[in-house]
């Protein structure tokens, strides 16, 4: 099996459709969402309806939580409070019915999938450190889990009970080890380049591919101003920070 794994679209309608035209091509046989299809762009329903049509497994991240949801967000800053704004707006009570209705994480195969971390995956936490890592694991029941949230595809290796970070384009997954790989943002890079990113984990061939998918992202800028959105979103796509 070629498992096509993806997430933090974030409302990137051009992204996403040159993410699933390249695992197409790649020949992947599944697909599994790590969370985050909404937030920040101009195309939340879309990218939804986009999704929910694969009818694979998605997990849920922290914009699908709060766009599904009517609490106050008078917490977040203003570029987050608007685009969240914008998103709850867009999408219909169906759409958010199935935001709501996702889990915070998932067994498939042999690996899990969790937005941010499996210690306590509905506090959110933010990924970037050994430490954060090593908590994770010890909730990990499997070789591997992917994951996402910060939108940096970095792997971390528990070998020995000792942790490794690294930045990798391929992975080989060895015996005596656990992987907690993260495959990087669909809609909104923040490691610099600004291609979609997105991970093949070939089960045969015990391997993990980062790949990194140019897209219309002159288009998805124009969506965003035309959208009345921060025109900050814009600049963000192509900075890729
Ligand atoms: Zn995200």
């Amino acid at each position: 099996m070629r498992f096509g794994i993806f997430g933090d679209i974030h409302s990137n309608q051009e992204a996403l459709e040159a993410v699933l035209d390249d695992m197409q091509a790649q020949r992947v046989t599944h697909t599994v969402c790590i969370g985050d299809i909404v937030g920040y762009n101009a195309n939340p329903a879309e990218c939804l309806e986009l999704v929910r049509s694969l009818g694979c497994p998605v997990v849920k991240g922290n914009h699908d939580e709060e766009a599904s949801e009517d609490r106050p967000i008078d917490h977040f800053n203003p570029l987050a409070f608007e685009s969240m704004t914008y998103s709850r707006k867009q999408l219909s009570e169906d759409q958010k019915k199935y935001l709501r209705s996702l889990l915070m994480q998932k067994t498939i195969h042999d690996f899990t999938v969790v937005h941010s971390s499996l210690d306590g995956p509905a506090r959110w936490i933010y990924v970037f450190a050994l430490t954060e890592a090593q908590n994770s694991f010890v909730y990990q029941r499997t070789q591997v889990c992917f994951y996402g949230h910060t939108h940096v595809p970095t792997a971390y290796i528990l070998e020995d009970g000792g942790v490794q970070e690294c930045f990798y384009k391929r992975l080989v997954i060895q015996e005596n080890k656990q992987y907690y790989i993260n495959v990087g943002s669909v809609g909104q890079p923040r490691d610099g380049d600004w291609r979609a990113a997105y991970a093949i984990y070939d089960t045969e061939e015990n391997t993990v591919d980062l790949r990194r998918v140019p897209y219309d992202i002159n288009l998805a800028q124009q969506k965003i101003i035309e959208a009345g959105l921060p025109e900050r979103l814009a600049e963000r796509l192509a900075n890729a920070v």
